[in-house]
Formats: structure tokens, C-alpha cells, sequence
């Protein structure tokens, strides 16, 4: 049997170690895919401390062990499955980690995003069979994944680009939500954080046509500005308490002749205050809709009331359809979605724990973490 090197990890809170395993063989409606690039999210540090374990004892969530994280794969289809049809060894894909059963009343209906079997490969999940079905996260050399989970890459987009997906991803589908387009007006919560940035460059693709951010860094928030800066408008907003006399309320309104914006994705990463978001929640006009993708852990102060009489929606919102990965490879494949402003970090695959450790050395969204896996030394 031919071999491959993973990086696995074998127990929660050490460092992950490199194993030589056998390459798999894909399943009838599966593909190998002999990984090029994985991005690496700044969360998968918590991840392979335990955090989300010690969250639910049971350990539920967690995939069992020795495990293979990696959760942003693209790279080159190796091989197919007999019953693959429509992907051939050769072609340059991502791989979307989304899984679902297949089979329950939620898949049979259209939305697998709503299965309560709902796993992300190469991460964590609900559904232990899952994680044991597709075992091969992005930090390995070889991976297997149901055909159906693959976006095609045009020739223009990179590997590294493309591993950058997750977070993209996760913003798109947001947007749809909110109903993002012309002659819009979108405040972004935390645009220069990695989903923030991302979320950007996907509205100025979206034809919005205004898109404001707040954040902390006022350095990074000019290079988040820069991208557009006729349609882009940034807003430093230190933590202060919320309310109708807000200065960012005060700014959105000023920026849509009094009205609010139309649209708001809360971006904002782990230990943000409620109070942040809800700041930004006031930001919208009569009838917006806010999306939430952050990583708010505080309960909202909510007033349903004041939601009531505003017609407010807020919506959550967790990754992102392979649908809408080809979405995406369309838009970047025809220019129209710019990626240029990504800073790849790229580290060979015997550095993934120096790249888990450092990860809070980063240019806010602009930097890329990405493991090539095809070096090992
Ligand atoms: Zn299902």
C-alpha cells in the first residue's frame, strides 16, 4: 500500500506529530485528493487544546483520536470512485468540509446545513460516524471526501487563495442572507479581522454600493479602506456603552441620509462584548437584516420589542453551501472577486505547531496561514 505523511493529533493539549499512514482509497462516491494547500484558522489552536471539549464533556464534538484537523483543503483529484462521474483525477479543486448525513428529513429537503448530523470534516461536528467515515483533515498529504463536497478552481486562482475558503465562505453566505447588492448599504462589525476582510472584498464583488466597518486597529482599518476607498468607509470604535446616542449609530445613520443601513454582518471575534454587536445592531434602518457569523459568546440584551416595531432580522449563519464555494470560484475566476490584498504565510507541514503557536502574529485579516503539505521538511 502506498503511503502518505499526516499530521496527527493524539492527545488534546500536545502537539500533533508526523505519521506515515496509508493513503486511503476512496469509496465508490468518493474522491482522493492529494492536498496542495490547507488554511489554517486561528480557532484551531483552541481546537486542539480542548476548548470546545471542556465546553461538552462528553466530548461529543470532538473527532476521536489519533485525529487529522486541517479544515481549508485544496488540491489536485488523485483518484475517483467508481460511481464518480462528473470529477476527473487532474482537476484542481477545494474541498468544502461540510458534511451531512445524507438521509434525514433536513438533507432529503434541500438543506444539509440543517441536518443534526452536521460535521465539519478535518474539524469537529455532530456526528462521531461522520468524523469516522472521512477521517482525513487537511493536514495530511492525501485526503477523501464525497464528490459532491468539491468546488472546482479556475487556473486563476491559487491553491493558497482557494484555502483561504473557509472564512469566505462563511462571509458569502452571510451576504446572501442579508440580500447584498446594488445600491446597498452594508456595515460590516470587525472588517479587518479574517472573516471581516474577507466579507469586504466579497461586498465590493456584490455590487454594494456603499460598505462601512468598524474595528480597533486604526492601521489596519486604512489597509481595509484602501481596497476601495470610494466605496469603503472605516469607523474606529473603542468599547463604550450602546445606545441611541452612539457615535457609530450617529456615523451609519450620517452615512444613508438618516436612515441606517440596510444590511449588518457582525464579524467579531471571540471575547467581543454583547454590547459591540448590539451597537451595531442599532446601526440598522427600519426593516434591516443582520447576520451573524462572530464569535460573540456574551447573551444579547436584546430589546424584541424595539426588533417588533423595526421589523429587525438577526440571523446566524455557519459556513457556507458547495453551491456557494462555486459561486466564489466563479467570481474570483472572472476577476470580479479580488484577492490580491491576501498576505499567504506559507509553512511546510513539519511547522504546523509552530503555526498553531504563533498564529496571533498577524496582519488582522490580511494574513493568510496556509500548511503545504506536499513539504515535509
Ligand atoms: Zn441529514
Amino acid at each position: 500500500m502506498p503511503t502518505m505523511i499526516a499530521a496527527r493529533l493524539h492527545a488534546y493539549g500536545s502537539p500533533m506529530t508526523l505519521d506515515r499512514i496509508e493513503v486511503p482509497e476512496p469509496r465508490p462516491n468518493d474522491v482522493l485528493v492529494e492536498v496542495k494547500a490547507c488554511g489554517v484558522v486561528p480557532n484551531l489552536a483552541r481546537v486542539v487544546s480542548n476548548f470546545f471539549g471542556t465546553l461538552t464533556p462528553d466530548n461529543k464534538m470532538m473527532p476521536p483520536l489519533p485525529a487529522i484537523f486541517g479544515l481549508d483543503p485544496a488540491g489536485v483529484v488523485a483518484k475517483v470512485g467508481s460511481q464518480v462521474w462528473s470529477v476527473r483525477p487532474g482537476e484542481r479543486v477545494y474541498v468544502n468540509p461540510g458534511r451531512s448525513c445524507g438521509s434525514c428529513r433536513m438533507c432529503r429537503g434541500g438543506q444539509p446545513y440543517d441536518c443534526p448530523n452536521w460535521t465539519l470534516q478535518g474539524y469537529f461536528g455532530r456526528s462521531q460516524d461522520i468524523m469516522r467515515a472521512y477521517p482525513y483533515g487537511g493536514l495530511a498529504q492525501f485526503i477523501t471526501a464525497p464528490a459532491t463536497a468539491l468546488v472546482k478552481l479556475p487556473d486563476n486562482l491559487s491553491f493558497e487563495s482557494a484555502a483561504r475558503f473557509g472564512y469566505l465562505g462563511t462571509a458569502y453566505s452571510a451576504m446572501r442572507k442579508v440580500g447584498v447588492g446594488p445600491g446597498q448599504t452594508l456595515l460590516i462589525n470587525g472588517i479587518s479581522g479574517q472573516l471581516g476582510l474577507n466579507a469586504a472584498q466579497l461586498a465590493l464583488a456584490m455590487g454594494a454600493t456603499k460598505i462601512l466597518g468598524t474595528g480597533r486597529n486604526q492601521a489596519l482599518l486604512d489597509r481595509v479602506k484602501i481596497l476601495a476607498p470610494a466605496r469603503i468607509d472605516v469607523l474606529s470604535v473603542p468599547n463604550a456603552p450602546h445606545g441611541p446616542t452612539d457615535p457609530l449609530v450617529a456615523w451609519a445613520k450620517q452615512a444613508t441620509d438618516g436612515h441606517g443601513v440596510d444590511g449588518m454582518i457582525d464579524c467579531l471575534p471571540p471575547g467581543a462584548p454583547a454590547s459591540a454587536m448590539m451597537r451595531a445592531l442599532f446601526c440598522l434602518r427600519r426593516g434591516g437584516r443582520a447576520v451573524n457569523v462572530g464569535a460573540v459568546l456574551e447573551t444579547l440584551p436584546v430589546n424584541a420589542f424595539w426588533m417588533m416595531t423595526n421589523r429587525i432580522g438577526l440571523q446566524g449563519s455557519v459556513w457556507f453551501t458547495t453551491g456557494e464555494g462555486e459561486d466564489m470560484a466563479a467570481m474570483a475566476g472572472a476577476g470580479t472577486l479580488n484577492l490580491a490584498a491576501l498576505e499567504h504565510r506559507v509553512s511546510p507541514l513539519s511547522k504546523v505547531n509552530d503555526v498553531l503557536a504563533g498564529m496571533d502574529d498577524r496582519n488582522g485579516g490580511f494574513t493568510n496561514f496556509v500548511i503545504d503539505p506536499t513539504r515535509v521538511g
